[in-house]
C-alpha cells in the first residue's frame, strides 16, 4: 500500500506554512487529569470521535518568511510507537532538505517535539540555530536528551515575547512546561497563532478547558493559560495551529454549547 505524505500547506498573507504530521499519537483518558472515564467518552462522542479508535495528532511545521526557513519542532523520531517518526519523510515529500532549515524554534523540550532534532548523536538540521525559552533550558537541564540537543545546536534563548523572524514572534504560554511557547504569525492583517500544546486531546479539552494532562508541569498554570488563550481566539477569530490538534492541526475556535469547538480553516491552494 502506498502511504500518501502527511504534509499540507497553508498561508498567512505571504508567509507560507507547511504542516508535517509525525504520525498519530496514542494519547487517551489515562493521560488526562480532572475528568472521569465516562465523561471523557461522552465528550469525545459529542465531538464526533470515538473512544475506541481515538488517537491524537503530533505536528511539526515549516514556516517560510522573509527568506528564512524555520522548522517548528521535529516530532518524536519513532519514540512513541511505530506509527510516529514521519517528520523527516514528510519534510522531504514537501520538498525540503534538512540543510534548507536555517532556524529551529523549539516550542518546549518534551521529547515528542525534540526527538527528531537528532539523528543518532548528530544534529539532523546541521545549518540551523535553535531558539528555546530560557525556562525550558533550565527546567530540562538534567534531562539527558535535552542536554544533547542543546549541546549539538548553536542556540539562543528568550524570556518574553521576542521576534524570531519577520512576522514570527515567540509567545510564552507557560504551564505545560515553564518555557512552553507558541508563535504569533502575522503578515499585514493576516494572523495566526501556533498554540503548540494548549490541548493534547482536542475534542475533550476544548469542550472542557478545565481538563489538564499528566504531562503538565504545572496543571493549574497550564489551565489558566489554556482558558485565557481560548477566550482570546474565540473572541477575535484568530485561526490556530496546534501540535496535537489532529492533522493538519488548523482551525478556528468557536464558543459552543459546552466550552469551545474547532471550526475548519478552509484550505487555500498554493499560489
Ligand atoms: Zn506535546
Amino acid at each position: 500500500m502506498i502511504r500518501l505524505p502527511d504534509a499540507q500547506r497553508l498561508h498567512v498573507g505571504d508567509i507560507r506554512i507547511t504542516v508535517l504530521s509525525d504520525g498519530p499519537l496514542p494519547l487517551g483518558f489515562e493521560h488526562l487529569v480532572g475528568i472521569d472515564e465516562d465523561e471523557y467518552a461522552r465528550l469525545l462522542r459529542l465531538r464526533h470521535a470515538h473512544p475506541a479508535t481515538w488517537r491524537s495528532g503530533l505536528n511539526a511545521f515549516v514556516i517560510e518568511t522573509g527568506g528564512r526557513t524555520i522548522l517548528v519542532d521535529a516530532g518524536v523520531a519513532g519514540g512513541m510507537g511505530p506509527e510516529t517518526g514521519r517528520v523527516p519523510e514528510n519534510l522531504q515529500a514537501a520538498g525540503f532538505t534538512p540543510d534548507d532549515i536555517d532556524t529551529v524554534f523549539v516550542t518546549h523540550m518534551h521529547r515528542d517535539h525534540t526527538g527528531g532534532l537528532m539523528e543518532r548523536d548528530a544534529p539532523r538540521f546541521a545549518k540551523a540555530t535553535l531558539h528555546v525559552h530560557e525556562a525550558d533550558k533550565t527546567h530540562f537541564a538534567e534531562n539527558e536528551f535535552a542536554r544533547s540537543v542543546l549541546a549539538s545546536y548553536p542556540h539562543e534563548t528568550f524570556t518574553t515575547e521576542t521576534d524570531i523572524a519577520p512576522g514570527l514572534r515567540a509567545l510564552p504560554l507557560p504551564g505545560h512546561t515553564p518555557g512552553h511557547s507558541g508563535l504569533g504569525i502575522q503578515d499585514g492583517a493576516a494572523t495566526m497563532i501556533l498554540w503548540t500544546d494548549i490541548v493534547h486531546i482536542a475534542p475533550v479539552q476544548l469542550a472542557n478547558p478545565e481538563v489538564g494532562t499528566t504531562f503538565d508541569v504545572d496543571v493549574d498554570e497550564a489551565r489558566q493559560t489554556r482558558k485565557r488563550l481560548l477566550d482570546r481566539v474565540a473572541a477575535d477569530g484568530t485561526p490556530i495551529l496546534g501540535s496535537h490538534v489532529p492533522f493538519p492541526g488548523a482551525g478556528v475556535v468557536e464558543r459552543a454549547d459546552e466550552g469551545f469547538r474547532l471550526a475548519p480553516l478552509y484550505y487555500t491552494h498554493d499560489r
